[in-house]
């Protein structure tokens, strides 16, 4: 058992008892920690009402290796720290990162991840209105890449040609790429001939290029169908128990000129 300090991202957390929470942490070291906070019913007791969920602070913890739930002892918030209540839509797609991290068990450290995690939560806070959804596409597309999950878009993940030299010929045929969700990449014209996989055109494949990376194309088309390719691949390769809901949450807060063709 030992006194722990370190910083943390609040993902989520709900009443446990008449007097106490479980908040869930994101912290660079630990993964995620799952902590109980004991006299937490009154606003304002151990600083967990300056926190907001996806606010982050420096959290001290009893931490018990052999258990899953360890003990609050003090949070203090970060200066500055980012609300993302302003607007429904940045608060549901934090969410939606926040869903994808929680259903992995993510028991270890990883710094780079805590750091895409601030600054995805950052971007969704700060971003112009029309640039949130993007952020969110990034944020879900990225997180899973550093979960280990990335998807193969440059070569067939079937037969491991490269997509670029493909392209050409697919496009003179006026046909696209289809995405192999189980697969967990693109293929290419030839080995996507007779299936009914999701279509992928060039440059819907270019921003997803990006967007893996966790940066925001210049401009995004399709949103609504990049939101269910983003959802497809996230269930099939973390297979949460109850399936995503910030997917759900999300779909009717798209704009009518988000939801254009995917090509
Ligand atoms: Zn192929």
């Amino acid at each position: 058992m030992s006194l722990i300090t370190s910083d943390g991202i609040l993902l989520r957390s709900h009443q446990y008892s008449e007097s106490s929470r479980i908040l869930r942490f994101l912290t660079p070291d630990l993964g995620i920690v799952s902590l109980i906070g004991k006299g937490m019913r009154t606003r304002g007791a151990r600083g967990e009402a300056s926190i907001q969920t996806f606010g982050e602070g420096s959290i001290t913890f009893l931490y018990k290796p052999e258990r899953d739930l360890h003990t609050l002892r003090e949070i203090h918030p970060r200066e500055g720290s980012l609300a993302l209540g302003r607007g429904v839509k940045r608060f549901v797609g934090a969410s939606l990162v926040a869903e994808l991290l929680l259903s992995h068990n993510l028991e270890e450290g990883d710094r780079a991840l805590y750091e895409w995690i601030r600054t995805v939560l950052h971007n969704l806070a700060t971003a112009e209105e029309s640039e949130v959804l993007t952020w969110v596409l990034a944020g879900g597309w990225r997180t899973l890449a550093e979960l280990g999950f990335p998807p193969r878009l440059s070569e067939c993940v079937r037969c491991d040609r490269d997509l670029s030299d493909s392209e050409a010929e697919v496009i003179g045929e006026g046909r696209l790429f289809r995405f192999d969700v189980g697969a967990g990449g693109v293929i290419c014209a030839q080995c996507g001939k007779d299936t009914a996989l999701p279509r992928v055109g060039p440059s819907a494949l270019r921003d997803l290029e990006v967007l893996v990376e966790g940066r925001a194309p210049s401009t995004l088309r399709g949103s609504s169908a990049h939101l269910s390719l983003l959802e497809r691949y996230a269930e099939h390769h973390l297979s949460p128990r109850r399936g995503f809901r910030s997917f759900a949450s999300l779909r009717p807060l798209l704009n009518k000129t988000e939801e254009s063709g995917y090509r």
